[in-house]
């Protein structure tokens, strides 16, 4: 399935596995993390989450996704 990044309006390609999903992805265009949450395919909400800090951040990843 395919989302649009709110921030630049890309088409984010999204693998099956998020057919069934709530958290957050991110736009590989633009960088911006969105929330998401899918249901058998369908998207059913889609908000942008708010920036991680980017001061005084822990080790390791931020959030649930691994985003690469
Ligand atoms: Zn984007």
């Amino acid at each position: 399935m395919r989302i649009n990044c709110l921030s630049c309006g890309f088409k984010v390609e999204l693998d099956d596995v998020y057919d069934d999903f709530e958290g957050q992805v991110k736009c590989f265009v633009c960088g911006a993390m969105l929330e998401i949450l899918t249901d058998e395919g369908m998207l059913k909400k889609i908000k942008l989450a708010p920036a991680p800090p980017l001061t005084g951040a822990r080790p390791g990843r931020v959030g649930g996704m691994a985003a690469t």
